[in-house]
C-alpha cells in the first residue's frame, strides 16, 4: 500500500507557518488581485478558494469580477492599472477566459514582477532557463510535495504525460533540474503504457478521468495525480485509477487532497515573494 502524499496537510503547514509569519512581518502586508470574467462554475470555486487563503495568511486581496460579455480592452484596462497600483504585488486572471478574449495575448500583458501564477513569457523563459523567479503554481506544488516527502529524485526516470504550459511542459523542467531524466508524453505519444510501466517517478496532466490504468504502475513509483475530473455522479476523480494504483505505487497523490491544495498555497508563496522583492 502507497504512501500518501497528502497535500491538504503540507499546503495548510506551509500556508500558516512560513507565509503567514514572513508575511506579518513586512511593512505593507502582501497584495494579491484575482480577476474573473464570466459566471464559469468551476473558476467560480477555484477563485473563492484563492481569495479565501489569501485571507486566512494576512493578505490584502481583491477579486474583481467581470461580466461574460467584458470586451478584451476593458479586460486590458482592468490589468493595466492592477499594474500600476503600487499595493497591488500578485495580479492572478482565472482561466478560461471567454472565447472572444484571446487568453495569451492578456496574460502577456501582466506586469512579470506581479506574474504570480508564473505563465508570463519571462518567468517562463527563466524557468527553462534554469534560472527561475515566478514558477508556475502547481508544478511547484508538486515539488514541494516530493521535497516535504524528502523523496529522492536525481537520476530517477520521470515520466511527465501532458504538456501544457500550465503544467506538464514546467513540470517537465523542473524534474530535469531535480536531475530526473525526462520524458514527456502526450496525445500523440505511442504506446503510452510502456513509458508509464518504466517511470519511477510519474506525473499525470491530461483531464481525462482515470486515463492512467493502476497496472500500468511501476511498483514502487512515486505517483502524482494533477488531474482534476468530475464525474456524473458528482464526485472527484484524478487522471490515475487511484484504487488500482494505490496497491503498486511507494508514494500518491489522493484527488482531492493531493495536488490541488498546494497550488493554491503556492500562489500564496509566489505572492509573498513578489511583495518581499517589491519591498526591499
Ligand atoms: P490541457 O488540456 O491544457 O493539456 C492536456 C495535456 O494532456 C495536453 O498536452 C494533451 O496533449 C495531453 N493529453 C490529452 N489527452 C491525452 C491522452 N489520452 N494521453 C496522453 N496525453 C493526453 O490541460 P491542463 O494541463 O491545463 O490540465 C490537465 C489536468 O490537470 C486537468 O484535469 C486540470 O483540471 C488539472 N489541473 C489541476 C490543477 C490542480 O491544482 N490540481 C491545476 C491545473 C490543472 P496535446 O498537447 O497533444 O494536446
Amino acid at each position: 500500500m502507497a504512501n500518501l502524499l497528502n497535500g491538504r496537510v503540507l499546503a495548510k503547514k506551509l500556508n500558516q507557518g512560513t507565509v503567514k509569519v514572513e508575511a506579518a512581518k513586512l511593512a505593507r502586508k502582501p497584495g494579491l488581485a484575482v480577476v474573473l470574467v464570466g459566471e464559469d462554475a468551476a473558476s467560480k470555486v477555484y477563485v473563492g478558494r484563492k481569495t479565501l487563503v489569501a485571507s486566512r495568511v494576512g493578505f490584502e486581496h481583491q477579486q474583481i469580477t467581470l461580466p461574460v460579455e467584458t470586451s478584451q480592452a476593458e479586460l486590458l484596462s482592468v490589468i493595466a492599472g492592477l499594474n500600476a497600483d503600487d499595493a497591488v504585488d500578485g495580479i492572478l486572471v482565472q482561466l478560461p477566459l471567454p472565447k472572444h478574449i484571446d487568453g495569451t495575448f492578456v496574460l502577456d500583458t501582466i506586469a512579470p514582477e506581479k506574474d504570480v501564477d508564473g505563465f508570463h513569457p519571462v518567468n517562463a523563459g527563466l524557468l527553462a532557463q534554469g534560472r527561475p523567479r515566478f514558477v508556475a503554481c502547481t508544478p511547484k506544488g508538486v515539488m514541494e510535495l516530493l521535497r516535504d516527502a524528502d523523496l529522492s529524485l536525481s537520476g530517477k526516470s520521470a515520466v511527465v504525460v501532458g504538456r501544457s504550459n500550465i503544467v506538464g511542459r514546467p513540470m517537465a523542467q523542473l524534474l530535469e533540474q531535480a536531475n530526473c531524466t525526462v520524458t514527456v508524453c502526450h496525445s500523440r505519444t505511442t504506446d503510452l503504457e510502456a513509458r508509464v510501466r518504466a517511470a519511477d517517478v510519474l506525473v499525470v496532466a491530461i483531464g481525462r478521468p482515470k486515463a492512467i490504468v493502476g497496472d500500468w504502475v511501476k511498483p514502487g513509483a512515486i505517483v502524482v495525480d494533477v488531474g482534476i475530473n468530475r464525474l456524473d455522479d458528482g464526485s472527484l476523480c484524478g487522471d490515475v485509477d487511484f484504487e488500482g494504483a494505490v496497491d503498486k505505487a511507494g508514494w500518491i497523490t489522493p484527488v482531492p487532497g493531493g495536488v490541488g491544495p498546494m497550488t493554491i498555497a503556492m500562489l500564496m508563496a509566489n505572492t509573498l515573494a513578489s511583495a518581499q522583492a517589491r519591498q526591499a
